[in-house]
């Protein structure tokens, strides 16, 4: 399926065309956090392609293994694909990764309170307004 005319790459590198069915599909949304990433240039800078089959692994670079996803969520999943790849089709694909993902950013915010309790136990982070 070529592309034959106007730009063809976003600065990922992904291919426009696989840009643009798959962020019609998703909504412009990242398949794992829901982000929005037409929101803002922040937003939109963070808009990567992800491979439910990892390329790494042999997965193939078209439409039906890739899903819209943003940088961090790209990041937390990498090269992981559940145990059971080969029976899932696309949908059981993104349930499966969509979990995992869940669960990595789960793992970071943990992370994230830990360095703030730290840095505001040594007095260089206010204190957050008390609910
Ligand atoms: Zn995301």
């Amino acid at each position: 399926m070529p592309v034959s005319s106007g730009p063809s790459t976003f600065s990922s590198g992904a291919p426009l065309l696989f840009a643009g069915e798959l962020a019609l599909d998703s909504g412009f949304r990242c398949i794992y956090c829901d982000r929005y990433l037409l929101e803002s240039i922040d937003s939109f800078d963070l808009w990567e392609n992800d491979h439910l089959e990892p390329t790494s692994r042999g997965g193939e670079d078209n439409l039906q293994n890739m899903a819209l996803s943003c940088r961090l969520c790209n990041k937390i999943k990498r090269h992981w694909v559940p145990a059971d790849l080969m029976s899932l089709d696309r949908a059981g694909r993104i349930r499966a990764a969509r979990e995992y993902v869940e669960e990595g950013r789960r793992r970071k915010e943990a992370y994230l309170d830990s360095v703030k309790a730290i840095l505001r136990e040594n007095s260089e982070l206010p204190r957050e307004p008390s609910s």
